[in-house]
């Protein structure tokens, strides 16, 4: 669908999606939304298993996720306007003490107060630049509070607003799953720590950065590294130097889409299910295998499809497609250009002449988007509204209560990662910050 062609209450010049939910839930718009549900506070959701409304809803929550506590009356009741003064109110007061970090794919409501606005590594630094601030406040997921924490020095408390802003991602990676891959691996291959004559070794794992820190502490005890969607290749070229082959996880797709742009052939990328033995796999097929890829996927990049790409070169002739590599293969295939969120960011913002994008990512960025260089035509590929339903639970009322809460001395909702796995975590994101293409 066209920009221009949307009602007034979901064009992008109001880059608010939560107003777009709300008035396709009061029929005031023609669009789509993927769940009414997402239009009702997360409050109604975040006591009951599962993750809730939206784009996850089918995923499997693990048990022991964290489940947040009720929120206070006065915060689930609270309107915008009186949400937002209370949010600016708290900050005024707490002043530097206090450090608000938003992902990109955060909802507006709650990135308009955001000190620093990026994607999960990129808030890790900045948490990492402000070693005055007390309390840093990660307005994201929890694997990206976790990598605030392992990154921030050990006396500033990193808050996620709501516990149950999890990543079905990263939840499907579970360490128990993993672990007993690697030692399924081990009979296979033979001992995984000793290199062979060439100085290799069996398997190194690699992990994507949306994963929790125990997948990355085992990273790092396994000799691996961590990966972002912007260095893949690095960090696969650097494994490559290091390893026979690759175990990576959670992201299929990211595995996938950057192994085959290096030229590793699609058989010999076995997937790893851990719900089968040898994860689905026969020996002969691992015993080939250059990158064993996880049975892991983005609910949210899942939803982009060639028939959306299809459509919108049909409609929109000249249109350049742009999708984020956590989108599955046939869709990076037949899109222009494939590239992180920072890519897709400063691809637009490089283009001087009005072009017309179609881009393959999550709504709030690609309506922030489209706000902010309006000589551009900017439109997500999916026509349905489907934002990321866990970073939608950092409802601002949730935001105003933690800082309420620190303005009273209190400190809510902190994300620590214990020592035991901090340490070998922080050894998988140092190798990944020296790699070098
Ligand atoms: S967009 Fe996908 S990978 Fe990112 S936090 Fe949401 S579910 Fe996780």
């Amino acid at each position: 669908m066209s920009v221009t062609s949307l009602p007034l209450t979901t064009r992008p010049l109001d880059p608010s999606v939560d107003h777009g939910i709300q008035a396709i839930v009061a029929g005031a718009s023609l669009t789509a939304t993927c769940a009414t549900d997402l239009a009702a506070g997360p409050w109604e959701f975040d006591t009951r298993p599962g993750y809730g409304p939206g784009s996850s809803m089918g995923d499997v929550i693990p048990t022991g996720a964290p489940r947040q506590g009720e929120l206070p009356a006065w915060y689930r009741s609270a309107s915008e306007h009186e949400l937002e003064q209370r949010i600016r109110e708290a900050k005024a007061v707490l002043g530097d003490r206090v450090v608000v970090l938003g992902h990109f794919y955060q909802r507006e409501e709650v990135v308009v107060h955001a000190d620093y606005v990026g994607d999960s590594f990129q808030l890790a630094g900045a948490a990492r630049s402000h070693p005055e601030a007390e309390a840093i406040v990660f307005c994201g997921v929890h694997f990206m509070a976790e990598t605030a924490d392992l990154l921030s020095r050990p006396d500033q408390a990193v808050i996620l607003p709501n516990l149950a802003a999890g990543c079905s991602m990263a939840d499907m990676a579970s360490i128990d799953e993993v672990e007993e891959c690697w030692e399924q691996l081990g009979e296979l291959y033979g001992d995984l720590s000793q290199p062979d004559a060439d100085g290799l070794l069996p398997v190194v794992p690699v992990t994507y950065m949306n994963s929790s820190a125990a997948i990355k502490g085992f990273v790092g005890r396994n000799g691996g590294i961590v990966c972002t969607s912007s260095n893949a290749r690095t960090v696969l070229e650097w494994a490559f130097a290091r390893g026979r082959r690759v175990l990576f996880f959670p992201d299929q797709h990211l595995g996938r889409n950057t192994a085959k742009a290096m030229g590793v052939p699609l058989d010999r990328m076995p997937l790893w299910n851990p719900r089968r033995a040898w994860g689905g796999n026969d020996r002969d097929e691992l015993a080939g295998a250059r990158v064993i890829l996880w049975h892991g996927f983005c609910s949210v990049h899942r939803r982009f499809t060639v028939e959306q790409i299809d459509r919108a070169r049909a409609e929109h002739p000249g249109v350049r497609v742009i999708v984020h590599p956590e989108c599955p293969m046939d869709v990076v295939d037949a899109a222009d250009e494939a590239g992180s969120t920072e890519y897709i960011r400063t691809a637009i913002a490089a283009a001087t002449e009005p072009t017309t994008f179609a881009v393959g990512t999550e709504i709030n960025l690609v309506q922030r988007l489209a706000a902010q260089y309006p000589q551009h035509e900017i439109f997500c590929l999916d026509p349905v509204v489907c934002p990321c339903s866990t970073m939608y639970r950092i409802h601002p009322g949730y935001l105003a209560w933690v800082l309420d809460e620190l303005v009273a001395g209190r400190t809510p909702n902190r994300i620590q990662v214990p020592r035991d796995v901090a340490d070998p975590a922080r050894v998988a994101l140092e190798r990944m910050l020296a790699a070098r293409p």
